[in-house]
């Protein structure tokens, strides 16, 4: 039995106050909150078995690495992965795509070679194949986003062909709350002899996720949007495929010998982990992993998407407001925007009610201009999220609107 209630007690910091106001956490989407087990797997960690992992031989060194390998597995399992060692630890997103748009982009792509994205991608899974496609001469291409925020896929079919070397999507817009279709878009890239990555940001915190269902070739996504810490997050591959890149970055512990004028590289996923890795930080996703697990990933997104839903028709009732996204089949976020008020000033004034909430263009300026704003709003809810939360936003919304109507 999913009880929002119970939940909220594992969170201490939803119990702070914003001034006077009580806090209502809206700003999933960037980062979550930590649940005390994750904030107790740091603590114990430094507390009880700190010390570098993979080449120590004393007792703290074999617990901090059967620690550290223990979460890999877990986040594997997590994903539906059949095996850890293609499983990495980064910190996070933004350092998944570029360790693959290096690693594999730059050995791999060529002139005449194209990377088809979509216009609603965040920057990070846009800026490092701008950077790729410049080294490279390959060229990039966009799969467009639907007057409803959906892909428009007979679009996608035209441009998926011979010269596609891979297709990089989002499975879950941070701004449209859409859920791409990627087991199909993974279809239609294998035909053509492509790879697959799908950014996971905004789906591996809220959705059940299975890499090997999604059919895709890579998979990307942060600890800190998952109850977990921050500077930690993963980067899933097709073992055979790692196996053949290049190395990310050089340095301790992905080298099985140096010497000096070359060296040989250790076997995935070491090879991609040079250095000292955040090791509290991959242990306390672990924990995070555990939570999720423990409360059921299907029972996680039953409870934003009837959030979601609710959040959506409430806000819909709001005269003048503009909603962003599909009706349907959304994540448990909304943007939207209002006449006469700049999102800013919106979450100004939310932000004196106790309501955290985002404005801006939420690092996809591509797709603010294919919408024809310059920002909107976004609430994003989460798992701890209740209706009286989306109650007290749209009250908020509804005051906003009629104070700043008044001067329009
Ligand atoms: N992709 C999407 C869809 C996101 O929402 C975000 C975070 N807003 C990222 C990538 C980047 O994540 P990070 O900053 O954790 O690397």
């Amino acid at each position: 039995m999913y009880n929002v209630q119970e939940i909220r007690h594992d969170f201490s910091i939803l119990k702070r106050r914003v001034g006077e106001k009580k806090l209502v956490y809206l700003d999933n989407a960037a980062t979550s909150q930590k649940p005390r087990r994750v904030i107790e797997a740091l603590t114990e960690h430094y507390e009880q078995h700190n010390a570098n992992i993979q080449r120590g031989v004393h007792r703290l060194a074999e617990e901090a690495t059967a620690a550290y390998e223990g979460s890999r597995e877990k986040i594997a399992r997590f994903l539906g992965a059949p095996d850890s060692c293609g499983l990495i630890f980064t910190r996070g997103t933004t350092e998944s795509i570029n360790l693959v748009a290096h690693a594999w982009g730059r050995k791999n792509l060529r002139e005449g070679d194209e990377v088809v994205l979509t216009e609603a991608e965040h920057h990070s899974n846009l800026v490092p194949w701008q950077l790729a496609a410049r080294d490279t001469g390959a060229k990039l291409r966009f799969v467009p986003i639907l007057d409803d925020g959906t892909l428009d896929m007979e679009e996608a079919e035209r441009l998926i062909g011979p010269r596609t070397k891979l297709v990089s999507v989002i499975h879950a817009s941070n701004v449209l709350a859409t859920i791409n279709p990627v087991e199909r878009l993974a279809e239609l890239a294998h035909d053509a002899g492509a790879l697959m990555l799908v950014d996971g940001a905004q789906s591996a915190p809220h959705l059940p996720v299975d890499v090997e269902a999604l059919g895709c070739d890579f998979f990307a996504g942060s600890g800190h949007k998952m109850l977990g810490p921050t500077g930690v997050g993963f980067l899933w591959g097709r073992p055979e495929i790692l196996d053949e890149m290049d190395p990310f970055l050089g340095g301790g512990e992905m080298i099985r010998e140096v010497h000096l004028d070359h060296s040989t590289w250790n076997d995935i996923p070491h090879k991609f982990e040079a250095g000292t890795m955040n090791i509290a930080q991959a242990i306390g996703l672990g924990a995070a992993v555990d939570y999720l697990d423990e409360l059921g990933m299907e029972n996680v997104r039953e409870h934003e998407r009837r959030l979601g839903e609710y959040a959506y028709r409430r806000l819909s009732e709001i005269e003048g407001i503009v909603l962003y996204g599909p009706e349907e089949d959304r994540t448990g976020l909304v943007s939207f925007s209002l006449p006469d008020v700049h999102p800013h000033d919106l979450s100004q004034i939310l932000d004196e009610e106790g309501i955290a909430i985002r404005s801006g263009h939420h690092c996809c300026q591509p797709l603010m201009r294919r919408l024809g704003v310059a920002a909107t709003a976004r609430a994003s809810f989460y798992l701890y999220n209740t209706e009286e939360e989306v109650d007290a936003l749209v009250g908020a919304v509804t005051r906003a609107r009629e104070f700043f109507g008044a001067f329009a």
